[in-house]
C-alpha cells in the first residue's frame, strides 16, 4: 500500500500506534491507521459416491493445477455461504454442506482456509469462469502431484485417513509438509 486510501497522501509510515503492539501503516496526513489482517478462504471437499470434485485452475497462481473449489470470502456473507458460492462459481454445482472439516493457516500469505465437507446434490457440474476443467476423482486417483495448494493436500489426506472424523482438522503452512502418498 503506497497511498492513503482515505486522503491520498503518500508515503505511509510503518510504525506502532500508541497503545498497540504491532507496527501498522499509518497516514501522517489524516492519521488513519490502515489495519491489515488475514484473508479468509472458503471452500469444500465436495463428494459424490466416494469421489471428490476437483477444479483445474484457469487463473494464477498455480494455473493448470487442480484444487478444491475455494476462494475469498466476501463481506456480508457467512463461512457456509462463501463455501457454497465458491463451489457454484467454480464448478456450477449445488452442494449440501455437512460440517467444517479443515482449518489451515497459510502464514506467509496471511490466509486462513476454512474447508467444509459437502455432498453434491446431483452429479451435475461444469467449468466456472476460473476453471479449465471440472472432474470427479476417485479417492485413489487424486492427482497429488498436481494439486495447487498444501491446504488441499492436507484436507484430502485427513479425509482419506478418516472419512468419519468428527473433529475439525487444524494445520498450518509452517508445520505441514507434503507427506509421500
Ligand atoms: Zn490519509
Amino acid at each position: 500500500m503506497k497511498f492513503c486510501s482515505n486522503c491520498g497522501h503518500s508515503p505511509l509510515s510503518f510504525r506502532c500506534p500508541e497503545g498497540d503492539n504491532f507496527k501498522r501503516l499509518i497516514c501522517d496526513n489524516c492519521q488513519m491507521i490502515h489495519y491489515q489482517n488475514p484473508k479468509i478462504v472458503c471452500g469444500a471437499i465436495v463428494l459424490w459416491e466416494n469421489k471428490v470434485l476437483l477444479c483445474r485452475r484457469a487463473i494464477e497462481p498455480r494455473i493448470g493445477k487442480w484444487n478444491l473449489p475455494a476462494g475469498y470470502m466476501e463481506n456480508n456473507e457467512t463461512l457456509k455461504q462463501a463455501a457454497e458460492r465458491e463451489v457454484r462459481e467454480e464448478a456450477n454445482a449445488q452442494i449440501t454442506l455437512q460440517k467444517l472439516h479443515t482449518v489451515f493457516n497459510i502464514l506467509h500469505v496471511n490466509q486462513v482456509y476454512f474447508l467444509f465437507l459437502a455432498t453434491l446434490d446431483e452429479p451435475v457440474f461444469s467449468n466456472g469462469i476460473e476453471t479449465l476443467e471440472t472432474r470427479l476423482f476417485d479417492l485413489k486417483d487424486i492427482p497429488w502431484d498436481d494439486l495447487a495448494f498444501h491446504s488441499n493436500v492436507f484436507a484430502l489426506q485427513q479425509y482419506i485417513k478418516n472419512p468419519k472424523a468428527i473433529d475439525v482438522h487444524h494445520a498450518d503452512s509452517l508445520s505441514f509438509t507434503r507427506a509421500p502418498k
